[in-house]
């Protein structure tokens, strides 16, 4: 039945208002996307139902299977307790599939991790093949950490949540960036500015002075390692200074506490203040 003129009216405002209201939030956007194309509705492997898949990864799918008992291993120990509950991996071989699944219209990210699944990209059945059980493992944190958190909790800022991840997986994302790289750019004086905001623009992620990207270098990936290797270095470093002190801080943003006053309470200093001390201590053992 044709719409009459006031209806349509009506219909286009309203249509026009949640654009409008999409546009001003990308993160309501991303999970509106992300929860219409739910990967928890691909098939699953027999061998393990928290690992699904399309058709096409299916052997990257069975990789990911064999390494999850380890990883998830891994990341209760370095989270220091279980998960929240059981996570959902999601294998993707189609990139716009993975793009609209991931709710960033983006397939370039290796893994994206969002309400408790962790997307692993088609690229990592590809020629990035062999990142798979680092870049599985980096998001198995996240959706441990945010697995924990109460809905709605102030999200803690993302040199600290990516700082973890890194950290945990002992390089996972940040894989062409090493530790010592890393530590030789903050003695250098290309530190990763502890901000609160989100680095989702990795072209923007603020350091002291832009790190050197050489020739060949690819500058958006390489600004993004380097800043969570950096952040995973940081964190590493307080949690080796006060285990206990790290660990009441990991519960109380588990429990939705917010970021700044939580790190105090449990560190007795705000970050950028134990940052100095960290690369005081870094020039130091040079
Ligand atoms: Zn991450």
């Amino acid at each position: 039945m044709p719409l009459s003129g006031a209806l349509k009216l009506v219909v286009s405002a309203l249509a026009a208002a949640l654009v409008a209201a999409l546009a001003i939030q990308p993160e309501l956007r991303a999970a509106l996307i992300a929860q219409i194309n739910d990967p928890a509705a691909l098939p699953t492997l027999p061998e393990d139902a928290r690992v699904h898949f399309e058709a096409q990864a299916r052997a990257r799918a069975e990789a990911a299977a064999a390494a999850l008992p380890a990883a998830v291993a891994k990341i209760e120990a370095e989270h220091g307790r279980p998960f929240a509950r059981p996570p959902v991996v999601a294998v993707f071989a189609d990139d716009a599939a993975y793009a609209r699944a991931n709710g960033l219209g983006d397939a370039d990210i290796v893994g994206v991790s969002r309400a408790g699944r962790a997307m692993l990209s088609p690229a990592l059945c590809q020629n990035e093949s062999w990142r798979l059980v680092s870049v599985l493992t980096h998001e198995l944190s996240h959706v441990h950490f945010f697995g924990w958190r109460p809905r709605g909790a102030p999200r803690p800022p993302q040199w600290f949540t990516e700082g973890l991840a890194v950290l945990a997986s002992d390089g996972g994302a940040a894989e062409s960036v090493s530790d010592a790289d890393a530590a030789r750019a903050i003695r250098d004086g290309y530190g990763v500015i502890l901000d609160a905001s989100r680095w989702t623009n990795f072209l923007s992620i603020p350091f002291a002075a832009a790190p050197p990207c050489g020739a060949g270098c690819d500058l958006r990936s390489f600004r993004q390692r380097m800043a969570y290797r950096q952040a995973a270095l940081f964190i590493g470093w307080l949690r080796r200074g006060d285990p206990a002190a790290f660990s009441r801080l990991m519960r109380a943003l588990e429990g939705g506490s917010a970021f700044e006053p939580a790190f105090e309470a449990a560190l007795n200093d705000p970050p950028q203040a134990l940052w100095r001390r960290f690369a005081t201590a870094l020039q130091a053992s040079r």
